[in-house]
């Protein structure tokens, strides 16, 4: 049976599964980038318009579906519905199938792809309200630590190592890593500069991260490094387009998202390139 995700043959038919699940968890991503800044409950509040109120009916909360039904409008008051929802929808349904040919790909253990969707999910929900709300939200990255904790126990490969014990020990030592590294840089930097450069929610954003992909060493180097490369570049283009002064404050948060993607397409490929790169130097050298 698992090795039908494998197989070439049924890579459109679960392709379309995946896609279509994504559009569901987008929707649900929607209701939590709106909801939880807002300190609303993400599961026993009903869907509501934002406008005016009224209940949404399933047919009218369908994903995609439905807002090209209604044009973009709330049945009821005519209220618009912002184009985001369908963005978003649309935008993790496509990052989950990627997700899935990953794992097809490189034959990674069937489990780690539980660990992409919730990497993903966790990456686009920070990056937006991150970037509407300025907080990367506590119930978003504690519920990921805890549930990869879980799953990683549950669902040996769940972080790519066998084993449930270690499986957690894996997961748990990424999440110390992630988050013990981004916190000590969290505080040199407070000591350095004499402000804070480094929010707290970055932190628990990198921990989280950990606690899915696992303690494999680069993990974190890579997506604290590359965030802050990804930053620091889109920071000095802003600079240099006169859109952004000096010390304007930049939002780290979508930088460490997007580096935290760039793991899942070519993490592994990356080190790879990287001790060979060392490597090769080191030979160089000795020569
Ligand atoms: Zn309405």
């Amino acid at each position: 049976m698992i090795s039908a995700f494998y197989d070439t043959a049924f890579i459109p038919c679960f392709s379309t599964i995946v896609f279509l699940f994504g559009l569901c968890i987008g929707s649900f991503l929607n209701v939590c980038t709106w909801r939880i800044p807002r300190g609303e409950s993400v599961i026993f509040t009903p869907s509501h318009c934002p406008n005016c109120n009224r209940k949404i009916a399933w047919y009218d909360n369908l994903p995609v579906l439905s807002w090209i039904m209604l044009l973009g409008k709330c049945r009821w008051c005519g209220g618009k519905i912002s184009f985001r929802y369908i963005a978003i929808e649309l935008l993790t349904a496509i990052l989950f199938v990627i997700d899935y040919l990953r794992i097809v790909d490189t034959g990674l253990p069937l489990p780690m792809l539980l660990s992409y969707f919730v990497a993903t999910s966790l990456f686009i929900i920070c990056s937006f309200t991150d970037i509407n709300h300025k907080i990367i939200p506590n119930k978003v990255t504690y519920f990921v630590i805890v549930f990869s904790l879980a799953m990683a126990f549950i669902f040996p490969g769940y972080t790519g190592k066998g084993g449930s014990f270690s499986g957690l020990l894996n997961s748990f030592l990424g999440f110390a890593a992630g988050g013990g590294t981004l916190a000590l840089f969290s505080f040199a930097g407070s000591k350095v500069f004499k402000k804070e450069v480094l929010g707290f929610g970055d932190v628990k954003f990198v921990a989280a991260v950990g606690a899915c992909f696992g303690l494999i060493p680069a993990v974190w180097f890579f997506v604290i490094f590359m965030g802050s490369f990804i930053g620091l570049l889109f920071g000095l283009l802003l600079i240099f387009t006169g859109k952004k002064r000096f010390d304007s404050e930049i939002k780290f948060g979508p930088f460490l998202a997007i580096a935290g993607y760039l793991w899942i397409l070519l993490g592994p490929e990356l080190i790879d390139f990287y001790f060979k790169t060392v490597l090769s130097c080191q030979q160089l050298i000795i020569n």
